[in-house]
C-alpha cells in the first residue's frame, strides 16, 4: 500500500460519512496528497522511515498550521491562516505523518459537547443524535468513525479523556509540561496540555513518542527523559496497588458507567493486581476551583483578540474603544463571552482575594489529595465521566449541568498529573470510558495498565 492510496482512502473514508459525523472544520486534501507524493518517493528506497511513516492524522483546531487555516472553530479566527507551525506539527512532521485536516471543537476548548463551536455541531458516530463530548469532539469523533488513523487535541479540563470516552477511543492527557503547548492556542495556560487521541492504547504511545520532550519554545516545557513507552506494554500488572476514590463512584455517577468500571477492576484484580477503595476528600471543590481559574487564564489569554492583530475586525466602528467592543462583540460566542466576564470580575481588585486566590490555595489542596495517594499506590482508577455520551441539546441551556460533566477529568489538571481514558464496554449502546491516573511523569505506568486491561 503506498502513502498516496491510504491518504486517499482517508478522504473517501470522509467523503462517505462527514456529511453526518461533521468532525472537519477544513480540509488539507492537496497539501495532504503533495505529502503523500513525496513520502511514497522514500517507499522503495533505502532512506530511514519515521516511527508513524504515512499515517493520516487529524488536527483539532485550535493547534496551529502553517498555511492551514486554523480558527479554534471561532468567528473571530475565520479566516486566520498562520505563519508557523506548532511544535506538536512540527514533530508529527519529523515523523512523516500526513496531516488530513484541522477538526471541530468547542470554541476556544470551551465546552464539553462540541455545541459550542462556532461553525456546526459535530456528532457522535456510535448514535448521531449524541454529542461526541468536548472540546475536541472533532478529534475523537474522526478517529472513531475511521476517517483518519488518529487525531491530537488538547485537554485543559478534560477535553481528551471526555470526547475519547464518549466515543469509545483512547485518549492521554500528558502530564502538565510533557508536551509543548508552543502552537497551541491558549486557553487556561496553566492546565492546557496537547494529548494524543487513538483507537489502540498501543497506538497512543506511539504518538505521544513522538511528539513528547523539551521544547526551547515553551517555557513551562519540561526538561525530562522521555522513556520508551512501548517497552512498557507488557500485559503485567502483577501486584500493582490501584486506588479507586470513592467520590469517583458515588453520587451522580450513572449506574451503567458504575458498572463497567466495576467490571474493569475485576478483571485487572484477574490479572494479578489489587484495588482499594480511598478517599480525595477536596474532590467536591473541583469543579468550582476549575472554573474559576480557567475562566481567569482565559480572560487574560483572550484579549489578544481585539480585531487588530488577528482575524476578523468589524465594520463601520467610529473608534478603536468601538472597533474592539464591536470586533469581540461579533466575534465571540456566548460561552466564550460569559467565560471572559467571570474571568474579569474574579481577577478584579477587591474580588482578587475572595476568588482567584481563594482557587490557587484549593488547587494546592486538591493536588495534595492526589500526592497522598501516590504515596501507596501506583494508579488511581475511576470512570472518566458519570455519563455516557448525552443529547445534543440536553444541557445546552443549563451551562452548570454541563460545567458538573466535567467533575471526575478537572481535578487532574488541578493536579496536573496525567490521565488515560480507554473504552471499558457499552452501556445502553453508548461507550463507557475507564479512567486511568498515575503520578506525575508516569504516562509508561499508565499505558501499562490501560494496555493489560484494553
Ligand atoms: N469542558 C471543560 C471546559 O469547558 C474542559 C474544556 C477543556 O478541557 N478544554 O472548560
Amino acid at each position: 500500500l503506498s502513502v498516496s492510496e491510504l491518504v486517499q482512502a482517508s478522504y473517501d473514508r470522509i467523503s462517505h460519512v462527514e456529511e453526518k459525523v461533521k468532525a472537519f472544520v477544513t480540509l488539507n486534501e492537496e497539501g495532504a496528497k503533495e505529502t503523500a507524493r513525496k513520502l511514497d518517493e522514500k517507499l522503495g528506497t533505502d532512506a530511514a522511515r519515521g516511527l508513524l511513516f504515512g499515517l493520516p492524522v487529524g488536527v483539532k483546531d485550535n493547534i496551529v498550521t502553517k498555511g492551514l487555516r486554523t480558527t479554534c472553530s471561532s468567528k473571530i479566527l475565520e479566516n486566520y491562516d498562520p505563519v508557523h507551525n506548532a511544535t506538536v506539527v512540527e514533530r508529527l512532521r519529523n515523523a512523516e505523518t500526513v496531516t488530513i485536516g484541522k477538526l471541530n471543537m468547542d470554541e476556544f476548548a470551551m465546552g464539553s459537547s462540541n455545541e459550542n463551536s462556532g461553525f456546526f455541531k459535530t456528532r457522535n458516530p456510535w448514535n448521531t443524535e449524541h454529542v461526541p463530548g468536548g472540546s475536541s469532539g472533532g478529534s475523537a469523533a474522526s478517529v472513531a468513525a475511521g476517517e483518519v488513523f488518529f487525531s491530537l487535541g488538547s485537554d485543559t479540563g478534560g477535553s481528551v479523556r471526555q470526547p475519547a470516552a464518549f466515543c469509545g477511543v483512547v485518549g492521554l492527557k500528558p502530564t502538565y509540561g510533557l508536551v509543548s503547548r508552543y502552537g497551541l492556542v491558549a486557553f487556561a495556560s496553566s492546565l492546557d496540555q496537547i494529548g494524543p487521541i487513538s483507537k489502540t492504547v498501543e497506538d497512543n504511545a506511539f504518538l505521544l513518542q513522538s511528539i513528547a520532550g523539551h521544547d526551547n519554545l515553551d517555557s513551562t516545557s519540561a526538561n525530562v527523559d522521555i522513556p520508551d513507552y512501548l517497552s512498557q506494554l507488557t500485559g503485567d500488572v502483577k501486584g500493582l496497588k490501584i486506588a479507586v476514590p470513592k467520590e469517583y463512584i458515588g453520587e451522580g455517577v450513572e449506574e451503567g458507567v458504575r458498572e463497567k468500571v466495576m467490571e474493569a477492576l475485576k478483571q485487572l484484580e484477574k490479572l494479578g493486581a489489587t484495588w482499594e477503595e480511598v478517599s480525595l476528600p477536596h474532590s467536591k471543590y473541583a469543579v468550582a476551583t476549575y472554573y474559576l481559574l480557567a475562566s481567569s487564564e482565559a480572560s487574560a489569554n483572550l484579549a489578544r483578540f481585539d480585531g487588530v492583530r488577528y482575524g476578523y475586525r468589524a465594520d463601520d466602528a467610529e473608534n478603536l474603544i468601538e472597533m474592539y467592543k464591536k470586533s469581540r462583540s461579533e466575534g465571540f460566542g456566548d460561552e466564550v463571552k460569559r467565560r471572559i466576564m467571570l474571568g474579569t470580575f474574579a481577577l478584579s481588585s477587591g474580588y482578587y482575594d475572595a476568588y482567584y486566590k481563594k482557587a490557587q490555595q484549593v488547587r494546592t489542596l486538591i493536588k495534595q489529595d492526589f500526592d497522598k495517594v501516590f504515596e501507596d499506590y501506583d494508579v488511581v482508577i475511576g470512570p472518566t465521566a458519570p455519563t455516557t455520551a448525552f443529547k445534543i441539546g440536553e444541557k445546552i441551556d443549563d451551562p452548570l449541568t454541563m460545567y458538573v460533566n466535567d467533575i471526575l477529568t478537572i481535578p487532574i489538571n488541578l493536579a496536573g498529573v496525567p490521565a488515560i481514558s480507554v473504552p471499558c464496554g457499552l452501556s445502553n449502546g453508548l461507550p463507557v470510558g475507564l479512567q486511568i491516573i498515575g503520578k506525575h511523569f508516569d504516562e509508561g505506568k499508565v499505558f501499562r495498565v490501560a494496555h493489560a486491561f484494553e
